[in-house]
């Protein structure tokens, strides 16, 4: 039998985490206050059918104590076993799970059989289909006194309304990892299994508060192992590289403030299938958990390994919140950006950049938008008639700044775009720059950037920006070019910095 079922959680008290849905649930029982229908949401391996189960044995035991099932007498042996009639447990995911709530239906007018309650456990409700649906709001309208549903979830989002406004909903988090490496330890001494501290962390770690995965495993792992002590490479062999080891690794190399690997990074990361919201958001949580430990609040959570505790000073404080804001910001704007993975980049280089700033200086916006803009540019490799242009242009801007030092011709035109929308300054990155006198035209050679710059709000401000730095004299003239091969081998360069792609 495997460990996540022998070791199921029999009474409350064995449950791992989750005590503030058990002090509802046993304060219902106390009070005499019975719901007729809950709702149990959280991730996997969280506990909800193994407590759902135990309400059952709690609502029918024949000695309760201290509203604890007494694992005893016959009802809690026979719901113990699986064979007490008055507990039923449907799995919305397979296919009978239409038939079953039909016959639900039909027959839950009828007493219990024996117990006090009919306990009705769905599974993975949000799999019903709307017939069931239908058919169980019907019920759950008017449950008899003698009724109880429950109703578990791992996507609560999937639940209907009309359902989910006639149940409680308790929700389960994911187990904390100082009370599941508790629990498994209970586990290990029963079992005998020899395994060191260090293997053990890496198995919560990497079960990311499932305590179903987390015993999985140690399952295969002890089978593998054969009775002999289990070795960290032996973990490390099964179960390969964990998250956390992976945003350490991101981690150092933003430490180490190397832009090249950290696109790199990303790219490797993004190819190999990871999604770039979730990869912002493990980071986040992965920093929270880094200044929790630097202010010396760690007592939930604990690190893989002592490696990410040496991470954590390679930052201060307020690089980390810097950072974790960035990200955050990143987040929050993605959905606005056309190239998202881009927007992440850019951040980051800025973080990086920043990080190389001497003390005094940083955050400082001025000496710190020069050094963004030479580094993109070296990362991107402008062509060689950019950087033309940009020097002829250079010279003549020497003779054109204004009263209040701020820059006008080509070099001001892009440092206010890169100012204001860095995503446009992008675009124009690799395009080719001609003053005709009266108009000046910009040769845009990749179809991707030239769409985005020709639709009306980013022409405007384009335009607008162009108006400040060249006046009201010359006329911007956004012209899609034919693609020269040296050019779109630059540019193929560039992009590929960026995981990028040429848009035929
Ligand atoms: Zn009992």
């Amino acid at each position: 039998m495997s460990l996540y079922r022998k070791y199921r959680p029999q009474k409350f008290e064995d449950v791992m985490d989750q005590g503030h849905v058990i002090q509802t649930l046993q304060g219902a029982i106390e009070s005499k206050q019975i719901g007729h229908a809950y709702i149990f949401a959280g991730t996997r391996g969280t506990g909800k059918t193994s407590i759902a189960r135990i309400f059952a044995k709690a609502v029918n035991c024949l000695s309760l104590k201290n509203n604890e099932p007494c694992g005893e007498c016959s009802i809690c042996k026979e719901i113990a076993e699986g064979r007490f009639l008055d507990l039923i447990e449907i799995d919305a995911a397979s296919n009978r799970g239409i038939d079953e709530i039909r016959d639900l239906k039909e027959k839950i007018r009828f007493a219990p059989n024996i117990g006090k309650y009919k306990v009705y456990i769905i599974d993975e409700a949000h799999m019903l289909t709307d017939q069931a649906f239908n058919a169980l709001l019907k019920t759950l309208e008017e449950p008899p006194a003698h009724a109880i549903f429950i109703l578990a979830t791992t996507e609560i989002h999937k639940i209907p309304i009309t359902i989910f406004s006639r149940c409680q909903r308790l929700d389960f988090h994911k187990v904390k990892s100082q009370k599941m490496l508790e629990g498994i330890k209970k586990i290990i001494e029963k079992e005998g299994i020899k395994i060191d501290d260090k293997s053990l962390k890496k198995i919560v770690s990497i079960s990311e508060g499932s305590v179903r995965d987390a015993l999985s495993y140690l399952d295969q792992i002890s089978a593998f192992a054969n009775g002999e002590e289990i070795k960290f490479e032996l973990i490390e062999d099964i179960l390969g590289c964990s998250k956390e080891e992976k945003l350490v690794e991101f981690l150092n190399i933003l430490a180490a403030k190397d832009i090249k690997q950290t696109i790199s990074f990303i790219n490797d990361f993004i190819e190999a299938g990871y999604d770039l919201e979730n990869f912002i958001k493990d980071l986040i949580k992965f920093i929270r958990k880094i200044l929790m430990a630097k202010i010396g609040n760690s007592s939930e959570e604990f690190f893989e390994d002592d490696k990410t505790l040496n991470l954590a000073s390679n930052f201060s404080f307020e690089e980390l919140l810097f950072l974790a804001e960035l990200l955050n910001n990143v987040l929050k704007n993605n959905k606005f950006s056309f190239l998202p993975q881009l927007m992440l980049e850019i951040e980051l280089i800025k973080f990086v950049n920043n990080l190389n700033l001497p003390k005094e200086n940083k955050n400082e916006n001025q000496s710190f938008s020069g050094k963004i803009v030479s580094e993109i540019k070296n990362v991107l490799k402008p062509s060689n008639i950019v950087k033309e242009k940009k020097e002829e242009a250079n010279n003549e801007e020497k003779n054109e700044k204004t009263s209040e030092g701020k820059s006008s011709g080509w070099d001001g035109f892009l440092e206010k775009l890169k100012n204001q929308k860095i995503v446009l300054y992008m675009a124009l990155q690799g395009c080719d720059f001609a003053d005709e006198g009266e108009t000046v035209n910009l040769n845009i050679y990749n179809g991707f950037y030239f769409n985005r710059l020709s639709e009306k709000t980013n022409r405007d401000f384009v335009e607008g920006v162009f108006k400040e730095s060249f006046g009201d004299q010359k006329k911007l003239n956004i012209i899609k070019a034919e693609k020269k091969e040296d050019r779109r081998d630059l540019i193929k360069d560039a992009l590929s910095v960026f995981g990028g792609e040429l848009v035929e």
